[in-house]
């Protein structure tokens, strides 16, 4: 069970009486949290600290302890700040400063200076918070009552980020093949990813899969059609071709399971080996938490397999997408979203089709993919893009909507959405901010999500949303060309 470590300063100028009390409310403030986020992390009770001493040894032991996802500190009583200096240069983990007090009232009628001095983190928060903001110390403050629904529900989604974070440390990707030819936006700095986010990523030749492939038994493909035809319809007369991915799929299971792999690419122009394009294959295994990127894209995979994994227990879909084509009547411009074969269907509105349909590029057989309409409500798209001496993460809030007519001669699956705060206003904010063809669509996670997760990890992050201005955002990018320049 991973944990957060629950940290309260003090100092050691209150006598036994004042500290004892923070001990106890802190131990009762700790247990609370527990209850409310038992479900993504422990939430574990440290003594108050009381020294420059005490802070940094338990600074060290939440860097150094591999279970402890995140810290969540806060000052009960005025704790002077020099004394967390050597403790926050030593501290390794993502920070949560709760700004918050053991009573949620005054008590006008009894409250005196004993009182005062006891809860004054409205004194000692600041103090702390100045430290942090001295030493350039990233950490999300949350301002509020601790047992406030409000307040319990963004220290959960910082904690669903800090697991996210933890997640990538070690995270391993495949690609089969390398980044489609000539492609810019796909392309990446694996070694940087790996330095930045943890992201192990490395490249498979399609002939190791296929030797799998060929290993298959009759049995497994047939225990992985009895899943597809459970779950779709099957549409079409040809058997033989959802076979071959099925057999894809079983060969695919078993790699990733042999090489912990969270994430994989693939590209068709390196399909040596194999009979079709994996489409049903790609798609039904983007249903079990494994992020895919198509064209060897392994920034989108891995981001979501990240996704998925912070969108865990929430309701909602989150997978992979490619900005296609648009129906650009004026004033209701709308996008469509698809791509050659593999969108997960975890989108699916309709229940999915099993279909067979040739594919104009590659040059292999009739590929199986399933094919469906899109859900609607609310989402975000994200695309994250290596800009050289940095990624960015370029965050849409998007709104989905059920297309507005049938489309029976389109042989994919798509979704639709309607771009913030306006088509004209959006889509020039993307295309300014670099923002690729392909993303990690969710309706399970918010920009605030994003944003947590960028501020983690260190990872500069432009949002598209209902207050885009295109003045200001174009300036916002020239400030993050500087900030990046003079980081050098
Ligand atoms: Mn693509």
């Amino acid at each position: 069970m991973k944990k957060i470590y629950f940290i309260t300063g003090s100092q050691d100028l209150y006598g036994e009486e004042t500290l004892a009390q923070a001990e106890k409310d802190s131990m009762e403030m700790a247990e609370f949290l527990n209850g409310k986020l038992s479900d993504i992390a422990s939430v574990e009770h440290t003594p108050v600290v009381k020294t420059a001493a005490e802070a940094e040894k338990l600074c060290v032991k939440a860097s150094a302890d591999e279970d402890c996802i995140a810290v969540i500190m806060w000052m009960h009583t005025f704790s002077p700040a020099k004394m967390w200096i050597r403790a926050l240069q030593a501290l390794r983990k993502p920070m949560l400063h709760l700004h918050t007090q053991y009573n949620e009232k005054l008590p006008y009628d009894s409250i005196d200076m004993d009182f005062m001095n006891l809860n004054q983190s409205a004194h000692g928060d600041r103090e702390f918070g100045f430290i942090c903001t001295r030493l350039g110390i990233k950490r999300e403050v949350i301002a509020g009552y601790y047992k406030h629904e409000a307040v319990v529900s963004k220290i959960r989604r910082f904690a669903y980020a800090a697991a996210a974070v933890d997640f990538c440390k070690g995270m391993r990707v495949a690609m089969f093949g390398n980044n489609m030819r000539d492609v810019a936006v796909t392309d990446g700095d694996r070694v940087e990813s790996e330095i930045k986010l943890g992201w192990n990523v490395n490249y498979y030749a399609v002939g190791d899969l296929v030797k799998i492939i060929n290993g298959i038994t009759e049995t497994e493909i047939d225990a992985k059609m009895k899943e597809y035809t459970d779950k779709y319809d099957m549409d079409t007369d040809n058997t033989a071709a959802v076979r071959e991915q099925a057999k894809y799929e079983a060969a695919l299971d078993k790699f990733i399971a042999k090489e912990n792999i969270s994430a994989f690419t693939d590209t068709f122009q390196d399909l040596h080996g194999l009979e079709q394009l994996p489409g049903i294959a790609a798609q039904n295994i983007m249903t079990k938490g494994i992020g895919f990127g198509p064209e060897g894209d392994y920034k989108t995979a891995a981001l979501g397999a990240v996704m998925q994994k912070m969108a865990a227990d929430r309701a909602g879909a989150t997978g992979f997408m490619e900005d296609y084509t648009y129906d650009l009547t004026e004033g209701e411009e709308l996008e469509l979203a698809a791509h050659m074969l593999e969108v997960s269907p975890v989108f699916a509105g309709t229940k999915p089709k099993i279909q067979v349909h040739p594919l104009g590029i590659g040059g292999k057989s009739d590929p199986a993919r399933l094919v469906f309409d899109g859900i609607s409500g609310k989402g975000i798209a994200v695309s994250m893009i290596d800009m050289g001496n940095r990624f960015r993460l370029v965050c849409a809030e998007i709104e989905l909507v059920k297309q507005p007519e049938p489309m029976p001669k389109l042989p994919v699956a798509r979704l639709m959405w309607k771009i913030k705060p306006d088509f004209a206003t959006g889509a020039a904010a993307w295309i300014y901010a670099g923002g690729a063809h392909h993303a990690v669509v969710s309706t399970a996670l918010t920009s605030e999500d994003i944003r947590l997760f960028a501020k983690m990890t260190g990872m500069e992050l432009v949002i598209i949303d209902d207050k885009t201005e295109l003045n200001s955002f174009e300036q916002q990018l020239e400030l993050l060309d500087l900030k990046a320049k003079m980081k050098g």
